[in-house]
């Protein structure tokens, strides 16, 4: 009689735990640099080559270990970080099982180098698939080094299922993103086939990470979050309308540090920003939860990217009640009857975050600077600049209306025989270049440029500059006259005559961002227009200060010749309109 159950042994009981606990590149990469970050290091650095397929390494400057544990920490279920079942109730270092190093054993060529504050030399362990192959003592500072060779390379239908090397890296991409706002004060470079992708030096606050991660047309759309109910804290950052996202990726969500995603957060976040964006378009979100480690689950998830929260209703009303706050700012009412019928876009009476960007950047202290606070009134066109305020011709739409003047930062103020109607002037001004510049490539023509006296030399990293040679025709095309400039870098030398502003690096910046976020998608047509519409976005005026009533009057005029003039490219309304009727009602008339 021969016996058929027997007891699995290590190596195979390894590589079964490891399909749960690493099951691509990012994963493993999750792994080695949460213990990092749990071995108190203060700089980390991940190199990656072929998506991670090839080689992962991170090095750290953390405790390290000492030769024993060294060893025991290739042990499954070998953890310094939980002793009973007491500490899983409140757990508050990120890896907790004691079995990633040993199911990444099991699955690559593992090798590392170790060594702790002791006098000891350090060690270096060599393990393949499982089985220790070499161990020796070496020279090295303190601190751990693990390197990561051929990942899966005895697990093939692992390996079968792993993405393009683009992908895998575009994931561990995403995730140093996420560590590196979650934890500021520690200095994070990521490479990728040799090249540096991160540099985020550490920082004092999370403020000045985001600042660093983003783009400055992000920057300049921030807006604080800090919201408490009972004992649940939310704090961190949104980027207000109209700057927008094209997937829910961009909301990072982190609980007491750790990062999550969840379902009940994502759907408090859209609710907050209901009627603030199409369908279609996500929000820019960085949220900081922070309530008691016994108020969520961590445990519910192998990659522990999933939680529950004990108090899940709590959680909402904090994240919805946080973001609805700073978007819309304490006093903000959408005048009566309005509101529903015609929604309004409120822009101007958020809380701006330039006021806390001066309490939560201690290291940019001597540079302050104090801006005037705008007077909070109407600021009139004198009648001198318009010949003609309270004339206006009875033709046209638009053109028919009088100016009346412009509120302080924000939009213009016009009226006709019947109406008050307030008029958003950029995204008129949008409106106009984007169907301007539909037509242009519809008809196959170029637009004139511009030749610009000194021309601007743009450098990008290894996937921005491959996203934007591939769009180098459309651009010429639009006007710019842009050339590659060696490996990563793009001169331009000059602009199209629709073309009236001056930050051209910001302009490009914004423009791929848009390569990369609808790019990925893979839809052409969809990613052109939304590259016009981004060039049109970036092009049209800022502040109504900056247009000169002659100005007005061709905007007014051009809006009339539009086809589709009530809204902008990105769908929203163009103006407010307060009937005579209404504001007689309203005035007990
Ligand atoms: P866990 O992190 O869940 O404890 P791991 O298998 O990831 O399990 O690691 C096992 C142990 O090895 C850890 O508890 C820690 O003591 C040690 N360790 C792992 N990586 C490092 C590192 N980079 N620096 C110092 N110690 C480490
Ligand atoms: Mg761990």
């Amino acid at each position: 009689m021969s016996n058929r159950i027997r007891i699995l042994d290590d190596g195979v009981i390894n590589r079964i735990a490891a399909g749960e606990v690493v099951d691509r590149p990012v994963s493993v990469v999750k792994e080695l640099v949460e213990n990092a970050i749990d071995a108190g290091a203060t700089s980390i650095r991940v190199d990656i080559e072929n998506g991670g397929k090839k080689l992962i390494r991170v090095r750290d400057n953390g405790s390290g270990m000492s030769h024993d544990d060294a060893f025991l920490a290739l042990e499954r279920h070998a953890t310094s970080k939980l002793h009973s079942e007491r500490d899983l109730i409140s757990i508050a270092t990120m890896g907790f099982r004691g079995e990633a190093l040993a199911s990444i054993a099991s699955v690559s060529k593992l090798r590392f180098v170790t060594c702790d504050a002791s006098d000891e030399p350090g060690t270096e362990i060599l393990v393949e698939g499982g089985v220790l192959r070499k161990s020796e003592r070496v020279g090295a500072g303190k601190g751990t080094l693990v390197e990561v060779g051929n990942l899966f390379f005895n697990v093939p239908v692992r390996l079968k299922f792993l993405k393009e090397s683009r992908w895998e890296a575009d994931l561990i991409d995403e995730l140093i993103t996420k560590l590196a706002l979650a934890f500021p004060a520690i200095g994070f470079t990521y490479s990728l086939d040799g090249r540096v992708k991160i540099d985020a030096a550490p920082v004092r606050s999370t403020f000045e990470r985001v600042y660093a991660l983003h783009s400055k047309e992000v920057r300049d759309n921030l807006m604080a979050i800090d919201c408490s109910i009972k004992d649940v804290r939310l704090h961190g950052y949104v980027a207000k309308p109209p700057y927008v996202k094209s997937n829910m990726r961009s909301v990072f969500t982190f609980v007491n540090g750790r990062s999550i995603r969840d379902r009940l957060v994502n759907s408090a976040v859209m609710r907050a920003f209901a009627n603030l964006m199409e369908r279609g378009r996500y929000p820019l979100a960085i949220l900081f939860l922070e309530m008691p480690p016994e108020q969520v689950d961590v445990n519910v998830h192998p990659q522990k990217a999933e939680v529950r929260f004990r108090k899940p209703k709590v959680v909402s009303d904090t994240i919805f009640n946080g973001i609805h706050e700073a978007l819309m700012g304490a006093p903000f009412t959408p005048p009566v009857g309005v509101g529903h019928r015609d929604p309004i876009f409120p822009r101007p009476p958020y809380s701006s975050v330039s006021r806390h960007l001066r309490e939560d950047r201690p290291l940019h202290e001597e540079d302050e600077t104090t801006e005037a606070e705008p007077a909070p009134s109407i600021q009139w066109e004198s009648p001198s600049a318009d010949p003609a305020p309270f004339e206006y011709r009875r033709t046209g739409r638009y053109s028919s209306m009088g100016i009346l003047g412009h509120l302080p930062h924000s939009f213009l103020v016009l009226y006709n025989d019947n109406e008050l109607v307030v008029l958003d002037h950029h995204a008129a001004h949008e409106r106009i270049l984007f169907d301007r510049l539909m037509e242009l490539d519809a008809q196959g023509e170029t637009s004139e440029s511009q030749g610009l006296l000194i021309p601007v030399v743009l450098e990008y990293s290894a996937i921005e500059a491959r996203a934007l040679a591939a769009h180098l025709e459309l651009l010429r095309k639009m006007g710019f006259i842009i050339d590659e400039f060696g490996d990563k870098a793009f001169v331009v030398k000059g602009v199209p005559g629709w073309y009236k502003r001056t930050d051209v690096e910001d302009f490009f910046a914004s423009l791929i961002e848009v390569m990369l976020d609808t790019g990925l998608k893979g839809d052409p047509s969809r990613l052109k227009e939304e590259l016009l519409k981004d060039m049109a976005c970036k092009a049209a005026v800022k502040e109504p200060t900056e247009m000169r009533p002659q100005e007005i009057r061709a905007l007014l005029e051009n809006l009339d010749t539009s086809a589709a003039a009530d809204v902008c490219p990105h769908g929203r309304p163009l103006t407010v309109r307060y009937s005579l009727s209404e504001i007689r009602r309203k005035m007990g008339r």
